[in-house]
């Protein structure tokens, strides 16, 4: 890592200020991260009122300390000094990159945009809500229109690049630099081998037993199995936490103060298993983040892709490998009562961690008919933003999508176009990280078993610190000094491709369907 030497004196102290500025800031955006953590999971029904309150109260504050026309001044002065911009992957050129892209994201547009979008997402969510209730598409059809023209005036505010479209201004919004293009080019290969892998798989008459994700399992005792296994896997407990909440996620308010949640169903320990380990993944790259650079781009994450990737390699590189269940198979015994584990194979559960059915709901998917889903969601956003697609079409374009890429009929809206609730709350070009995540993980991992030897190996034995710490090392340290797609060419040699995934994909799938 290469620290670029400030030699003009003026840029030194506007380089100092700028950071202070967005330290500050962000210990304020930290306090509300803390408070919307202890909302999910500890804060009593009657205390939501103020909450609410105090959230947007910080929220205000927080964006005002973003916007102070200060940054922009302090910002232009940095970014005119060829020397401390002239190593591109400096500490000093990626913070000054990252609070240009942050500043530019808050103030380029107007403010009547932002409230009339803050208004309409607000009143669109819950009209969603109730249209899902109802099975009714046409109830969030004039809700769907509305957000997709504001978006689309969001994207000609935020302006996309020459050859691009205006999907690419909103996708920057979470993944940074990532157009439709580039997500097309990997995407377009992956659907027609995933397709025709899903199609071969459900053709064999071979398939895993699902026996065990019915075994009830008290909840107490699988806490505890699934703190053992995040403590296993490296997530440091004395730097976070890990509670229950209905929706898990991973939160908190820096690098040494995580806050993660997962959830428990009576039976599927799987399910629960598979949660801890996805939000372990998340927090170990936020713990893999250095502390001396917090509240800075160069101390924090570069996309959710690239965060997404760090959650999936654990949830499903490791969390659904055989060596993996080698290790955790005999410890089901100590935990659930050796019954358990005589009833169940070490075969049994790799099975039914590694099921494949296609179905019309995304959340439920499994990992081979996951992307499938996303891409669906990606063709028809991108369609609606370019107008290719009209508000109006979309249940028919969907349904039809789902046919072609995963061979089932919808039986309604609410079990389709309905089911999320990402483009009622705005969120248009957020569903492509998730693939992204898959497919950048899946290259990550082929070259950490590269670069570390027999993985297998070391799973089977309940060794996983070699991994995490070529994570640290080769992902997590750098923060925001490479953009996503320039990190995954650093780190593997070559640009992101779909053939990781699906190496891993039927290397696994194949033998166990029997094909
Ligand atoms: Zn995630």
């Amino acid at each position: 890592m290469t620290d670029t030497t400030v030699t003009n004196a003026k840029t030194a102290s506007a380089y100092n200020d700028l950071l202070n500025l967005c330290v500050e800031a962000s210990v304020l955006g930290s306090t509300g991260a803390l408070l919307g953590w202890d909302q999910e999971t500890m804060m009593p029904a009657q205390g939501l009122d103020l909450r609410g309150r105090q959230m947007a109260q910080i929220a205000r504050m927080s964006h005002q300390m973003r916007t102070d026309p200060k940054i922009g001044e302090l910002l232009a002065i940095c970014e005119a000094d060829a020397e401390l911009m002239a190593d591109p992957h400096s500490v000093a050129a990626a913070n000054v990159r990252g609070i240009r892209r942050e500043y530019d994201k808050s103030t380029k547009l107007p403010a009547d945009l932002v409230e009339e979008m803050a208004k309409t997402t607000t009143q669109s969510k819950a009209h969603w809500a109730a249209a899902r209730k109802a099975n009714e598409f046409a109830q969030f059809l004039p809700w769907l229109e509305k957000i997709v023209e504001l978006k689309r005036r969001q994207a000609e505010c935020f302006g996309w690049p020459q050859d691009g479209e205006p999907w690419d201004a909103l996708a920057d919004l979470y993944e940074p630099g990532c157009t439709a293009k580039y997500v097309t080019s990997v995407f377009a290969p992956l659907r027609e081998k995933l397709v025709a892998l899903v199609e071969k798989l459900m053709a064999s008459s071979q398939k895993p037993s699902d026996a065990f994700l019915r075994e009830k399992l008290p909840i107490e005792q699988q806490m505890a199995f699934v703190r053992f296994v995040a403590e296993k896997i490296g997530f440091d407990f004395k730097r976070g936490r890990l509670d229950i909440s209905t929706h898990p996620f991973c939160g908190g308010t820096h690098t040494n103060d995580i806050r993660m949640t997962t959830r428990f169903h009576d039976d599927n320990v799987l399910d629960a298993l598979g949660s801890t380990m996805h939000e372990s993944g998340h927090g170990m790259y936020e713990q893999g983040l250095k502390y001396e650079h917090f509240g800075t781009p160069a101390g924090d994450a570069i996309s959710l892709g690239i965060h997404e990737s760090q959650s999936r390699l654990w949830e499903n590189q490791v969390g659904r490998s055989r060596a993996f269940w080698q290790w955790l198979h005999p410890k089901l015994g100590e935990f659930f009562g050796q019954t358990l584990a005589t009833k169940y194979t070490l075969d049994d559960v790799y099975g039914a961690a590694n099921l494949v059915q296609p179905d019309f709901i995304r959340v439920e998917a499994d990992e081979a008919t996951y992307n499938l889903h996303v891409m669906v969601r990606f063709e028809i956003e991108r369609g609606l933003m370019n107008g290719s697609i009209r508000p109006a079409d979309v249940p028919g374009v969907w349904n039809a999508k789902y046919n072609e890429y995963l061979g089932v009929t919808v039986p309604n809206d609410a079990k389709g176009c309905l089911q999320d609730v990402h483009w009622s709350m705005g969120a248009i070009g957020y569903f492509p990280t998730y693939t992204l995540g898959n497919l950048y993980c899946a290259q990550f991992f082929e070259k950490a078993a590269a670069d570390l030897g027999n993985l297998d190996e070391m799973f089977a034995a309940g060794e996983f610190s070699a991994l995490k710490r070529w994570l640290n090392e080769h992902i997590h340290q750098h923060g925001q000094r490479y953009e996503a797609a320039e990190l995954c060419e650093v780190v593997t040699g070559k640009p992101l491709s779909a053939e990781p995934l699906l190496r891993h994909l039927e290397s696994k799938l194949l033998p166990l369907y029997g094909c």
